[in-house]
């Protein structure tokens, strides 16, 4: 089973400002810190990697930096993290970050499953799941609460509605994107972020995934932002 993780770096603080003039979130000089939706995606990663074994790859696509992300979800149990990163992905909309990351997925190939957190804190639209699954024209099941059967052709996915849940049965390959209620992630030990920070991590470039440049960056991207304003902030409640 190989199974690939997708973890977003994210604004680790509420104090992240928009730029008013490229309306995207100012990213430099904010603590950046793996997307929490996606701890539970890794947590669950590692548990069928653990029943059935196989391999647990990270993937990310962001800034250098966002290498820590991957270091992160390494010292939890995957084997091994992939850096997207290159300018020419810089602006890319919804629609463009799932095309890339789903390049990243071609190439590392034979993959059976790609899981997503259910959404990420900052951007918060929920559609780069879906939009991986349909761009490799996969199956996909959203707001995953529990992966109850785990054969080898396919699984058991139950999904959270508002108003209760579903069963699926799915097959192989496939796209899911988590809730929290599917785990409860693990703590790093010492040794394994020690491990981490010693791991190679490979860097791969918008040519090394074949990525077409009309479909990715700020020109690739079908969204324009028009207006984009953080939220008005909440009075401290007081006791
Ligand atoms: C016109 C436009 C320009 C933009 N320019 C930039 C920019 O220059 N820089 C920038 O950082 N953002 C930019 N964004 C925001 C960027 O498109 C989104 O942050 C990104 O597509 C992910 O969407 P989301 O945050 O809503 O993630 P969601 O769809 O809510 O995330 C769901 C899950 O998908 C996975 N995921 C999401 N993003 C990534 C990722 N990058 N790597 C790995 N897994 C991921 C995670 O598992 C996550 O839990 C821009 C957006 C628009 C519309």
């Amino acid at each position: 089973m190989r199974i690939v993780v997708c973890v977003k770096q994210v604004p680790g603080s509420s104090e992240a400002k928009i730029d008013p003039e490229t309306k995207r979130i100012v990213r430099e000089g904010v603590k950046a810190v793996m997307n929490p939706f996606d701890a539970y995606a890794l947590e669950e990663a590692v548990r069928i990697k653990e029943r059935l074994g196989g391999e647990v790859i990270a993937l990310t696509m962001g800034p250098p930096r966002a290498d820590i992300a991957l270091r992160e979800a390494i010292s939890v149990g995957a084997d091994s993290g992939i850096l997207l990163s290159d300018r020419a992905f810089g602006g890319s909309d919804t629609w463009a970050t799932s095309y890339a990351l789903s390049k990243a997925v071609r190439k590392i190939g034979g993959v059976d499953l790609v899981i997503c957190g259910k959404q990420a804190i900052d951007g918060d639209t929920a559609q780069v799941g879906p939009g991986m699954a349909a761009h490799l024209g996969w199956a996909q099941a959203t707001y995953v609460m529990a992966i109850p059967e785990v054969g080898e052709k396919e699984f058991l996915a139950k999904r959270m509605h508002e108003d209760g849940w579903d069963l699926c049965r799915i097959r192989f390959p496939a796209v899911l994107t988590v809730v929290k209620d599917i785990n409860r992630p693990r703590v790093p030990t010492l040794k394994g972020r020690l491990a981490a920070q010693k791991v190679e991590i490979p860097t791969w470039t918008a040519q090394d995934v074949g990525a077409e440049a009309d479909k990715i960056g700020l020109e690739g991207s079908p969204t324009r932002v028009v207006k984009a304003e953080p939220p008005a902030a909440r009075n401290k409640a007081t006791l």
